[in-house]
């Protein structure tokens, strides 16, 4: 007997992950992705153990990370923009004995690029320049429908089309529900990869972030050589949901204006940011919790950031989305080639992946909201000293740290 098609749509991050974890349980995955070509994409992300777990199942870092060699993060600095420490520990470096894995931070375009090449790898189609734009469910298939006029049919659609998905607009259209588009949080982002100043690299595989006055810039390792860094500064008015590149004019007058808001801030900084290379900015989004049973329909479910997006500062979103990886394969049935595993009920098995899911991502997406409003204060130096004083209390305690630890990188086994 054929193997059910599960119509995939994205290959960010969950839908690769997702799709290999599927084909070794017997389905047929097949990745529609709205992009014409993948390449180049945002700036970096830091890969956690619980998702770095995950990612294991499938591959090794050295594969992961092509030709870079990756860093395993060991200490976490908090201090000021002139360099006073706050709070430092090196928990980090304890992740690989007391959970199995490491933190890592990755270029973003490599961990796109080697997902996809993983999932070509195994066998799996990827069509590019397929946009979902509607879904028709039968009962015991689904059609999705695509921008070029093409359309396909298979067992069952999961949406891992990110937070602006057309597969969580389509769901909750179909059940009455008129979303909005990503709620502006405030924040923006101004990001870039750089060499590692010499100064920086005193402080080995460290993940930093130095707090001023309306201003937060965070940095961590993505290679041995290089250091990725976004500088997070608070902004009234809504900006576009833009992930600009700068033109070589632009980038000029980027650096100037960071090295102004950064003024006071060590020189090692104003360094990194004089030297990056590429500089993207963009406005951070989230949106508000959906109920888990809004996460899926008869023959559709949604995950990553299609079911829950967040804002970056918890460092979770892909992570989560990697958590969800899991879960929903672990959940459907193996496949052995001669039954179709029982798929005519998929309902019970994607209620009961929302119900584990949607309270563990729906807390954290508010945890980085209300991380974000802490890290950037625009009140004035008095305000910025107190919000210090509140981070040597909140991050100084090791032990209640680890608690937090366990409970994020303990999961998702
Ligand atoms: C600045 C920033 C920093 C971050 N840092 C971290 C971090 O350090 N750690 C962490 O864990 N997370 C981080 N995140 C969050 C993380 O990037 C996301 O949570 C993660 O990428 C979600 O994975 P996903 O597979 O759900 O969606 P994505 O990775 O966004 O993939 C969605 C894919 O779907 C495609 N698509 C969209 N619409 C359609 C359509 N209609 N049809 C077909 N395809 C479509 C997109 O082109 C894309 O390829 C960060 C996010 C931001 C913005």
């Amino acid at each position: 007997m054929a193997p059910p098609t599960v119509l995939i749509i994205g290959c960010g991050v969950s839908g690769p992950v997702l799709s290999l974890l599927l084909k070794k349980k017997g389905y047929k995955p097949v990745i529609y992705e709205k992009v014409r070509v993948l390449g180049e994409a945002g700036a970096s992300l830091m890969l956690n153990p619980n998702g770095m777990k995950v990612l294991n199942l499938l591959t090794s870092p050295n594969k992961l990370f092509g030709d870079v060699k990756a860093l395993p993060l060991a200490n976490l600095w908090h201090g000021t923009g002139s360099g006073e420490t706050l709070v430092h520990n090196s928990l980090p470096s304890n992740y690989a004995a007391r959970y199995g894995q490491s933190s890592m931070g990755i270029k973003r375009t490599t961990l796109n690029i080697s997902l996809k090449e993983m999932a070509l790898d195994a066998g799996i189609e990827v069509h590019e320049g397929f946009e979902l734009v509607d879904i028709e469910e039968g009962e015991a298939s689904v059609t999705a429908h695509f921008g070029n006029g093409q359309s396909v049919t298979g067992s069952f659609l999961v949406g891992c089309d990110g937070i602006k998905a057309a597969s969580r607009r389509i769901l909750l259209q179909n059940s009455g529900t008129k979303e909005g588009p990503p709620i502006f949080t405030g924040l923006t982002q101004t990001a870039g990869i750089s060499m590692t100043p010499s100064a920086l690299l005193e402080k080995p595989a460290t993940m930093s972030n130095w707090y001023g006055n309306a201003v937060h810039l965070i940095a961590y390792p993505v290679s041995t050589t290089h250091i990725s860094w976004a500088v997070t500064l608070s902004q009234t008015e809504e900006r576009p949901e833009a992930w600009k590149l700068a033109t070589r004019v632009e980038l000029e007058a980027k650096k100037q204006d960071l090295e102004a808001r950064l003024k006071g801030f060590e020189p090692a900084l104003l360094e990194m940011v004089r030297t990056a290379e590429r500089i993207i900015s963009f406005g951070l989004f989230d949106r508000a919790e959906l109920s888990g049973d809004e996460w899926f329909s008869s023959r559709c479910v949604l995950i990553g950031d299609a079911a829950h997006p967040t804002s970056p500062h918890l460092g979770q979103g892909a992570n989560q989305a990697l958590e969800d990886c899991y879960h929903l394969s672990r959940l459907l049935p193996q496949l052995n080639g001669d039954s179709d595993g029982n798929l005519a009920a998929l309902s019970p098995i994607f209620e009961e992946f929302a119900r584990l899911r949607q309270p563990r991502t729906s807390a954290l997406v508010k945890g980085a909201r209300k991380k974000g409003e802490e890290r950037v204060v625009t009140g004035g130096p008095e305000l910025c000293r107190a919000r210090d004083a509140q981070l040597v209390v909140a991050l100084g305690d090791a032990e209640e740290i680890q608690r937090g630890n366990d409970q994020l990188y303990r999961e998702p086994f």
